[in-house]
């Protein structure tokens, strides 16, 4: 057994910790001992503020020395268990919830003096203190600051520290995994001391070298990680596929608009990926609006014609059936699309599985489903995947594999992150960047106005609508209730209906496909002026005729989000505007986030705004998402070491160096389970 093992041991393998402690445990995500040491402490608790009965503050966790003078058990459900106890000074009570008799004669014996602490109230005219810790009966022997960690419940302080410190204490010697020059960064510390450190009450909130050395662990290791994905890929041998520059003419004959620069560096990019004969890995990053689908679609066309199938999922259904019409008239007419989305009949469906396992089907487009066991592809040669940023690495790996091995991929995001993030949750892929808009782009008016405004926006429409634009008009989920969000958005949609002559519709979840498809080619054909939605237009959907997007109790939305919705006009040559509606007066947090996206255009800038403000792990639902969330890392106040981190799996790249030095770090550190997966 190497001895890093130790640390992925189960936490039962703890003296001390049996079946019922160890489920505790578990519900905290707590599994390994290595987990149990990130359960980081929170606070301090001093017990060297000894005080006498007449001296304790209410509220405060104190210690005292006093003796154990009555016992009250009232044996009745429900009702606690009393001690009262006394000093020289004063009285103080003793509440006991969910204690034995037994326990209670055992840690306070009748007439003895002994060392207790906890949080001091005051009731009935007396002190008192609940489920008081004891101490011990000697001042000497206690421990005078202690850490205070989170505690599951059903845990007490002095289980849990003595707990960890038998950990701290067990923890074996590592051989180190950083070269000297690293190491050296970090007065070269031990990964072990530097975790005995992070355990140190004195350290708490100390960021010295201990800290930052564990922090760049943390980092190298996922970053190491996705090196090993990118290296096991580029092993992977695949048929080429063929290219024709006829394929792109093909496309740009049927728009009314030349390439930008930034969009054909990217199709470049990834024919070349396409022709060459390793697996494409590569993400298509690219802010709003910037054109990302003509560069899928060109590409698409050079693997049909090299007679592959193309998987296209999209992350909802109205994006992909948009994305299908497209596809239908900018692809030549013997090109085989079809869609499948949750919503497709099932004897539809069948028809569809069939015709891929016969290669009837050159281009499938849909959500999920595309990927559900069932559904097998004859000769799959790519999978594109648009605007997931929740897809992590362990899913796209998956993904891959599903595709076989003549099968590229390519992942598409507007997701506009910081690079340090791009580095952590895209860093097993290679990356193309479109940072030129296309010419024609305006730039966005954003106006906030009050709800009881509404009159105002209301006559601005109309005047926008008169001049021939459209509106989109966006009515937000408030989590809290579904029916209550459908409400509000139908109410919201019979009001506009009033007031603009029935030419408004209205889109959300529940509509059906055929009904959904009829409203967006509704509006599409200018039948309907004004279309009411929930955000389900927030990702993807384009209609560059609509120029005015309202947005109602904008302050639900994160900055970035607001981004995209705004982003979903601008598209075409005329002026565009986004409102944004507020139910009451900004607080002075709100007016900051606001002011940034009327200074800024830009997709990434706000973003990293965006983070500094609410912290990264917020930002984009990856808290939830269960994709790669640090333990102490932090991409914004650690970029510093994300970047030594970058140029040093450079350096382990180019000098080949043998990564198994790493091997402890890696394993402990690998919390997809991803490196199982490689072999
Ligand atoms: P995104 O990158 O957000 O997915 P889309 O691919 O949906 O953007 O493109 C947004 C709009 O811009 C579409 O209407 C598309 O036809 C148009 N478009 C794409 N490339 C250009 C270009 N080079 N010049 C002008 N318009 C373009
Ligand atoms: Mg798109």
């Amino acid at each position: 057994m190497s001895n890093y093992e130790y640390l992925l041991s189960d936490i039962n393998k703890i003296n001390g910790i049996g079946t019922k402690t160890a489920k505790l445990f578990r519900k905290k995500n707590i599994n390994t001992i290595f987990d149990l040491l990130w359960n980081l402490p929170r606070d301090i608790i001093d017990r060297s503020d000894l005080r006498k009965i007449n001296q304790l503050q209410i509220g405060k966790i104190q210690t005292i020395s006093v003796n154990v003078r009555k016992y009250n058990f009232p044996r009745v459900r429900n009702l606690p268990n009393r001690v009262l106890c006394e000093d020289e000074t004063g009285k103080l009570d003793c509440i006991f919830f969910n204690s034995y008799e037994g326990y209670i004669r055992k840690i306070l014996p009748l007439n003895s003096r002994v060392i207790i602490s906890g949080k001091i109230n005051f009731y009935k005219n007396r002190y008192q203190i609940t489920n008081p810790t004891y101490l011990g009966n000697n001042i000497n022997s206690i421990k005078k600051v202690d850490t205070k960690y989170s505690l599951t419940e059903g845990l007490n302080e002095k289980k849990y520290n003595k707990i960890i410190s038998q950990v701290l204490n067990k923890i074996p010697d590592l051989n180190e995994w950083l070269n000297k020059n690293i190491s050296n960064k970090f007065e070269n510390i031990k990964w072990k001391d530097a975790i005995i450190q992070l355990h140190d009450p004195k350290n708490l909130n100390k960021r010295g070298s201990f800290y930052k050395r564990l922090v760049f662990d943390e980092i190298l290791s996922s970053f190491l990680i996705n090196s090993k994905i990118r290296k096991s890929v580029k092993k992977l041998k695949k048929t080429k596929k063929k290219f024709s520059s006829n394929n792109i003419k093909h496309i740009t004959n049927k728009i009314d608009f030349e390439l930008t620069k930034d969009q054909l560096k990217a199709i470049n990019e990834i024919n070349d990926d396409l022709r060459s004969g390793q697996k494409m890995f590569r993400l298509l990053q690219g802010d709003v609006g910037s054109g990302k689908t003509i560069v899928a679609l060109t590409s698409i066309l050079n693997v049909i014609n090299s007679k592959f199938q193309v998987a296209f999922m999209a992350p909802t259904e109205i994006l992909a059936q948009q994305h299908y019409n497209l596809a239908k008239s900018l692809l030549p007419d013997n090109v085989k699309i079809d869609i499948l989305t949750s919503k497709t009949d099932n004897k539809i469906k069948k028809k569809i599985i069939n015709d891929l396992e016969n290669h009837q089907i050159d281009l499938l487009i849909g959500t999920h489903s595309l990927f559900q066991n069932k559904i097998n592809y004859r000769k799959l040669g790519l999978i594109i995947i648009d605007e997931q940023h929740k897809f992590g690495v362990k899913q796209r790996k998956k993904l891959s594999d599903k595709g076989g091995k003549n099968c590229d991929i390519l992942v598409m995001s507007a997701t506009p992150i910081p690079r340090t993030m791009i580095m952590t949750i895209f860093g097993d892929m290679d990356v193309s960047i479109i940072k030129s808009k296309p010419k024609n782009r305006k730039e966005i008016t954003t106006l906030s106005k009050l709800d009881k405004k509404i009159n105002e926006i209301l006559a601005f429409l109309k005047k926008q609508i008169k001049n021939g634009n459209q509106i989109f008009w966006v009515c937000p989920l408030i989590e809290e209730s579904k029916k209550v969000d459908h409400q509000s958005s139908v109410s919201r949609y019979e009001y506009l209906k009033k007031n603009f002559s029935n030419k408004v519709g209205i889109l959300h979840g529940n509509l059906d496909k055929d009904k959904k498809e009829k409203i967006l080619n509704d509006f599409l054909n200018k039948k309907i002026d004004i279309l009411v939605s929930t955000t389900v237009i927030e990702v993807g959907i384009d209609f560059p005729n609509a120029n005015v997007i309202v947005i109602e109790n904008a302050n639900k939305f994160g900055l970035s989000q607001l981004h995209q919705l705004r982003g979903r006009v601008g598209r075409g040559d005329k002026e565009a505007y986004c409102i944004l509606m507020f139910k009451s007066n900004l607080s002075e947090n709100a007016k900051k986030r606001i002011k940034i996206l009327k200074s800024s255009n830009d997709g990434f800038k706000i973003s990293e705004e965006d983070m500094k403000l609410r912290g990264y792990g917020d930002l984009l639902g990856f808290k939830q998402s269960g994709i790669q969330s640090f333990r102490i890392a932090d991409p914004i106040l650690n970029e510093d070491l994300f970047f030594l981190a970058e140029q040093e799996v450079k350096r382990i790249e180019v000098t080949n160096e043998n990564i198994d030095n790493y091997m402890p770090l890696l394993k402990m550190y690998d919390r997809a389970d991803i490196l199982n997966d490689l072999v």
